[in-house]
């Protein structure tokens, strides 16, 4: 069954929930899910999506990251007990594959996500875009390209996804002395993934990884992020990434533009991020000056 996020889990552009949170059930977060929530209940929040990392991708290359999802439900269930007054979304982060896609979409099938993140960090052979192998002998148009590609058929693929993941993951970690993504470098590719996540329902996430409103919201990033995510793993390589978010909001405007909806996410990875990102959503997305 086709669950549209917005009737799902009641989200609204620009929505503020965090709905892009890992616990220690990935295998690159740490910290309880417990602690998240008693630092949510601390700020005064009432709901939160979990988003533990499923990277079949990966695994089909021989690592050994998957997630115990017996224990996610149990852990989300029994949260769902002792804290009857908070929104607790048992959501997943896929890590998109060609070779993934199929076993991606009998998963959604079998098992009662809240909702589904659909991100694109490994593209084709080359690995993960967040490796400086990535981009060996590649110039800037070509990886991004690529990267690019990968996203619009990870939206075609038949995975049956509610929000599209960290859209310019690749510029994050890329060595070019200008790695900003832009819309108008990339319009074709971005207009036919535009048009897929609208004909789909998709909402764009807004992953606020690399904001940090202390030096304007473009650099040191608020999220510890995990190697395999958005968010920068020593927290000191964004001060020319060329956005504080991803997308970065030129490509969010285009979206905007054409109607696209939008949830949020932090990408944190340990509870200290978490609770940083809180406080800091509001400011962010008034920064946005989206309607
Ligand atoms: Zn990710
Ligand atoms: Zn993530």
């Amino acid at each position: 069954m086709k669950f549209s996020g917005q009737k799902k889990i009641g989200l609204f552009p620009m929505g503020v929930d965090d709905l892009h949170v890992h616990t220690r059930l990935s295998y690159d977060g740490k910290g309880e899910a417990e602690d998240y929530v008693k630092a949510l209940l601390a700020h005064g929040g009432n709901r939160v999506g979990f988003s533990e990392h499923f990277d079949y991708d990966l695994f089909l290359q021989g690592e050994d990251v998957l997630p115990d999802l017996n224990e996610y439900t149990k852990v989300v269930n029994g949260l769902k007990e002792r804290f009857p007054q908070v929104k607790i979304l048992k959501g997943i982060e896929l890590g998109f594959s060609s070779a993934a896609a199929p076993f991606y979409r009998e998963l959604c099938k079998r098992e009662n996500f809240d909702y589904v993140i659909l991100s694109v960090h490994t593209v084709g052979n080359r690995g993960d875009c967040y490796y400086p192998e990535f981009f060996k002998g590649l110039k800037k148009e070509e990886a991004y390209g690529m990267y690019l590609s990968a996203v619009l058929e990870s939206v075609t693929s038949g995975v049956e996804a509610d929000i599209v993941g960290h859209i310019g993951y690749v510029a994050r970690y890329a060595p070019y002395a200008d790695r900003a993504l832009r819309y108008c470098d990339f319009k074709e590719l971005f207009d036919k993934i535009f048009d897929e996540m609208l004909a789909r329902g998709l909402c764009m996430e807004i992953n606020s990884s690399g904001y940090s409103p202390l030096n304007g919201g473009n650099g040191a990033g608020s999220a510890d992020g995990g190697k395999n995510d958005g968010g920068f793993a020593d927290g000191g390589n964004g001060a020319d990434a060329g956005s504080a978010t991803l997308p970065p909001v030129d490509i969010i405007e285009e979206f905007a533009a054409r109607g696209g909806k939008f949830t949020c996410g932090s990408d944190s990875h340990t509870v200290l991020s978490y609770t940083k990102s809180l406080t800091t959503f509001p400011s962010l997305l008034s920064s946005l000056k989206l309607k």
